[in-house]
């Protein structure tokens, strides 16, 4: 028989007697409305299904808007209702947790993806990010599942499959077992129907003998804790079919074999309890040898605590018991058996067990609690707070860490992958590589040939992978370019001496010059050159030092140039990332800080920096252009003139002057004449920290009185 609202209400009631019964009614008529006309494949009318789902949530003990939810779960999906529509009517959260449902939903697991179980569970919970939403999933699944024999088989199959492999163990996970028990029982009847079929057979004629014997046991087992002065719990259960059928594969035994269909449970509150309670139980029925495991000496890989043995029980039957203290049980029932403890201990594994711990005892919590509606509006979760799950074109999913973008989705595709990456579609939309992926995101990566990494890439990319392949092709790059520039400003200088570098290097002297400067090979020592580690002096002296010596003043002036720049390396560029490498400032354009800038690979120079609409620079040839900043940093200065022209009179040049070293620039060197129209033209050349600082003594001298213009002369001198 169909249920109707009224049992809804009821049973709400009966947990939460303040509920808001408008709602749950305009719930059940708005769904009701939007569903009319439909049929499950059953033949019932739609309306049933979001009617038990919301009975489920009762049963659950969940809260208004999660039962609510449940009458509205199918709104958007299958009717013409938008989240706007369900926000005007029921509120923001009620449309949220309806547009969450309908979300994960929509995720489809294809069983070929079983291996990948784990992560696809945990891309769910990342999804819901509401867990109430996973649990109104649960309900829907359960019912899906108990009405699942309208489906045709093909159906059947791949939802049984989904359900064992997904929605059991996340039922697990969240410690509702009697849902993961029925889940797990559903699947396996269509899974296995005939397999099943035979064990619940058998299970359902033994059980019947054994009905009264449980209580009897049970009972017992209560007058023995009491005895004891012992405070705790025992529990008899049947074991459900798909446990029993679990257990006949795992150790290869007929039904008949499998003794502990009834299991019970003591739960105390000590270590010790534990072990008095199986001496009892050992001293009151005989234990089957072989059965024993001390699982509290030592616990299970998973974590897992507990003191299991058989017995041969009253009436000659075996029965299995398993000791445990409450903390034990716990942490059984939290399902960490599923996960992390394989993992090193601390670390991310285990601060998601805590968040399960936690979750779980809030579920429990939540049971006990009358006022569970504003109990459970508080529990907004974020399981995966570092953790982002996203699809691969082939259906997989991969867990990355959260912010991560294309780059690292394609890195962890393969390392080819993220060196060949050109491009990146997110759901089908080109989007840029440093776009932040989201939960449930279908990610593809486009590559090409031509393709290289970026260094830019390292500002966005969040995984260790590939940070660490981009930074060593960075370096290898680098490497690359410092030998080129080493070649040529070796071979230049070699030239002056009548040598070319191929003829140098071969030198019966070489190994020595680079065993002196410690060098493993020519390369090596060429990257140093080009680096501007080793100065080609250093190198020219040792390995031709009769050359070098009769050519003094040529050799001494090189040294001479090169030396100075390698006691002042200008720490104020950076060269496409290159780091300390030669680096002089074109004395031609004289750029500042602040001034976009080009570097210039001159031959045997290292690299000119120039202004970047420096007209020489624009002559030079643009494949010896090379892309360079500005480092920020402080305490540097560097020399700028300028300009001032003004009236020809007393004290104007002192107060120019003036003006200058109150900004704090100092003077350099300075230039004074009046030309033919009896203007005084002065010229300064002064230190200053940037272009902005330029600006503000320039602008100081413009208020000097006499003052008529003031000039930065930028392209004096060819350099
Ligand atoms: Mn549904």
């Amino acid at each position: 028989m169909m249920i109707c609202i009224d049992d809804i209400t009821t049973a709400l009631c009966a947990y939460q007697p303040g509920a808001d019964l408008e709602l749950l009614r305009k719930a059940h008529d708005f769904s009701a409305a939007k569903h009319r006309g439909q049929a499950r494949l059953s033949g019932d009318p739609y309306l049933s299904h979001p009617l038990e789902v919301a009975m489920i949530l009762c049963r659950l003990r969940m809260d208004l808007v999660s039962v609510v939810t449940g009458l509205l779960h199918d709104t958007i999906e299958d009717t013409l209702t938008t989240e706007d529509e369900l926000r005007e009517q029921f509120g923001e959260e009620v449309a949220r947790m309806v547009d969450g449902v309908t979300k994960i939903s929509k995720i489809v697991f294809r069983t070929s993806q079983q291996r990948q179980a784990e992560t696809f569970r945990k891309m769910l919970l990342a999804m819901a990010r509401d867990i109430r939403v996973v649990i109104v999933k649960l309900a829907d699944r359960l019912h899906n599942m108990r009405t699942l024999e309208h489906q045709p088989r093909e159906g059947q199959l791949k939802i049984a499959r989904e359900t064992l492999d997904i929605y059991a163990p996340l039922a697990n996970r969240l410690g509702i077992s009697w849902i993961k028990s029925e889940l797990e029982d559903l699947s396996f009847r269509f899974l296995e129907p005939e397999v099943f079929a035979e064990l619940s057979g058998k299970v359902a004629r033994r059980r019947k003998e054994r009905d009264a014997h449980v209580s009897e046991i049970q009972k017992r087992l209560e007058t023995i804790l009491t005895e004891q002065g012992i405070c705790g719990e025992v529990h008899g259960r049947f074991k459900h079919l798909y446990s029993v059928y679990v257990k006949m594969q795992r150790q290869g035994i007929d039904f008949d074999q499998v003794h502990d269909l009834v299991a019970f449970r003591i739960i105390v509150e000590s270590v010790r309890d534990c072990y008095t309670m199986l001496g009892v139980i050992h001293s009151t029925w005989r234990p089957i040898p072989g059965r024993f495991k001390d699982y509290i000496a030592m616990p299970k890989a998973n974590m897992y605590q507990s003191l299991h043995t058989t017995v041969m029980g009253p009436g000659g039957q075996r029965m299995e018991v398993q000791i445990r203290t409450a903390d034990m049980h716990s942490i059984a029932e939290e399902g960490i058996a599923a996960h992390g403890k394989y993992k090193e201990a601390g670390g991310p594994a285990r601060a998601e067990e805590n968040r399960f711990g936690w979750l779980r005892q809030l579920l429990e919590l939540q049971r006990e609690v009358s006022d569970s509606d504003e109990f459970m509006s508080s529990v907004k979760i974020d399981l995966f707070p570092e953790q982002v799950y996203v699809f691969t074109p082939n259906g997989d999913v991969m867990e990355l860490p959260r912010h991560s973008t294309p780059v690292d989705f394609a890195f962890s595709v393969h390392s080819d992958v993220g060196f060949r990456c050109s491009g990146a579609k997110v759901n089908g939309k080109l989007v840029p590589l440093k776009t932040v992926l989201h939960n449930g995101d279908s990610v593809e990566i486009m590559t090409s040939a031509n393709q290289t990494p970026s260094k830019d890439w390292l500002k966005f990319v969040q995984t260790a992978k590939a940070r660490n392949r981009i930074r060593h092709w960075v370096k290898e790059q680098e490497r690359q370019k410092s030998l080129e520039l080493g070649r040529d400003i070796l071979e230049k200088e070699l030239r002056k001496h009548g040598y070319s570098l191929g003829r140098a290097l071969g030198l019966e002297r070489m190994p020595a010059v680079l065993d002196e400067l410690n060098y493993r090979n020519s390369d090596d020592l060429l990257a140093a050159v080009g680096y501007g580690k080793l100065t080609s002096g250093q190198v020219l002296g040792r390995l031709i030092p009769d050359q070098v010596r009769t050519h003094p003043e040529r050799t001494s002036r090189i040294g001479q140039v090169l030396d100075r720049f390698r006691r002042k390396p200008s720490e104020a560029i950076r060269v496409q990332g290159l780091e300390g490498i030669l680096v002089r400032f074109a004395k031609c354009c004289n750029p500042l800080p602040g001034d976009p800038v080009t570097g210039f690979i001159s031959r045997g120079h290292g690299i000119t920096v120039h202004a970047a609409d420096c007209p020489r620079v624009l002559e030079t040839d643009a494949d010896r252009r090379i892309e360079v900043e500005w480092q920020k940093e402080k305490g540097t200065t560097r020399p700028a003139k300028i300009q001032v022209y003004s009236l020809d009179q007393k004290g104007v040049l002192a107060g120019i002057t003036g003006a200058i070293t109150k900004c704090e620039a100092n003077i350099l060197r300075a230039s004074a004449y009046a030309d033919q129209a009896g203007r005084g033209v002065h010229k300064f050349e002064v230190d200053v920290q940037d272009l902005r600082h330029l600006q503000q003594v320039m602008d100081a001298i413009r208020k000097v009185k006499g003052v008529q213009q003031v000039e930065r002369v930028r392209y004096g001198r060819r350099d």
